[in-house]
């Protein structure tokens, strides 16, 4: 009997892909990072894993959202959106939603981003969101957990995407924006404005005494990060002081990926991010990424020794060839599920 009710319950509870990852149990259903908000009733729990745009349509949701409280800050300035209808979810701490319980845990991938463990009352289901398993400057590496089903983003889950040691890149960098300034140039770092660019700042914080200037977009971002507790020092170009340092002196200076507006002076542009492995063009690029490589993806999913895995984003097909060989497991995209389906079985 016992048994035949554990069956029962197992139909009872869902994984899919509903304009988000849908966790369904009989009695509450949980979308996190949703894309689209059109199939999502108003008593669904809306979670959100990090500030970044992909990944933040959520907190538009008229029900219950919860994020931490840092990734709703960064998407309040960066949107000016004030979000309601809104409970944080503070790292490591166990939230309950009726039959399921919710524990966020650090991404690595930028302030305030978030992994979610959700318990149901069949199974674990790990999601990810954007992981990264290395420590910066900013973010301390994601750890892995155990879980019945891994949910994982596989943005570089190819073995092609192999990064050298963040020391390596870090010390590239600096060493390119130097040898740019003794040419007489400023050094033009192209990054996005949440998380790379605050490891950028810190980054020539740390190791250099040159100033540091940034497009004004960054500034809210920047802010939230010495909320947070790091210490940045850089200054708004629209500032007097900013802009004085732009037009006379060696600086650094620090913007978005498309930003092409001149500043005044000679630039010499670069990029940061892990697609630059596989970048061709004349401006400089360094594969400082925010995600985890092959390897530390396939570290990853051992170390959560899960029966399922189910792959988001990128092209995984080295990645999944490597979890049926070495785990013996099929990696698949998360199944669809339609509304109907949804409101069918719940
Ligand atoms: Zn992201």
């Amino acid at each position: 009997m016992r048994h035949l009710r554990r069956e029962k319950r197992a139909r009872g509870d869902k994984i899919a892909w509903l304009d988000g990852l849908v966790v369904a149990t009989s009695s509450v259903t949980i979308v996190i990072d949703p894309v689209k908000l059109r199939t999502i009733s108003s008593t669904s729990r809306v979670l959100v894993s990090h500030a970044h745009s992909d990944h933040t349509r959520g907190f538009r949701h008229k029900g219950m959202k919860q994020s931490t409280t840092e990734t709703r800050e960064i998407h309040s300035v960066l949107n000016s959106h004030r979000v309601s209808n809104f409970q944080a979810i503070d790292l490591n701490r166990k939230v309950s939603i009726d039959d399921v319980e919710v524990k966020a845990l650090n991404a690595g991938h930028m302030l305030g981003s978030a992994q979610f463990l959700v318990r149901t009352p069949e199974s674990s289901i790990l999601y990810t969101g954007d992981i990264n398993c290395v420590d910066t400057l900013t973010t301390k590496a994601a750890q892995p957990h155990r879980c019945d089903v891994l949910v994982i983003e596989a943005t570089y889950g190819s073995p092609f995407y192999h990064f050298p040691s963040r020391e390596t890149i870090y010390a590239n960098v600096v060493e390119w924006a130097v040898d740019m300034i003794k040419q007489g140039y400023i050094p033009c770092l192209h990054v996005y404005a949440a998380g790379k660019a605050q490891e950028i700042v810190r980054l020539f914080n740390v190791y250099t005494h040159l100033p540091v200037i940034v497009n004004p977009l960054l500034d809210g971002v920047n802010m939230a990060y010495q909320k947070a507790g790091h210490a940045l020092d850089w200054m708004s170009a629209a500032s007097v002081e900013g802009g004085e340092v732009l037009e006379n002196n060696p600086c650094v200076y620090v913007t978005t990926p498309n930003d092409r507006r001149s500043i005044g002076r000679k630039t010499a542009r670069a990029f940061a991010t892990g697609w630059a492995l596989s970048m061709r063009g004349r401006n400089a690029a360094f594969p400082l990424s925010s995600h985890a490589d092959f390897e530390q993806l396939v570290s990853f999913i051992k170390a959560c020794s899960p029966r399922k895995v189910y792959i988001f984003t990128g092209s995984a097909e080295g990645l999944r060839r490597l979890i049926r060989t070495e785990l013996g497991l099929e990696a698949k995209a998360v199944p669809s599920i339609n509304q109907r389906t949804l409101s069918d079985d719940y």
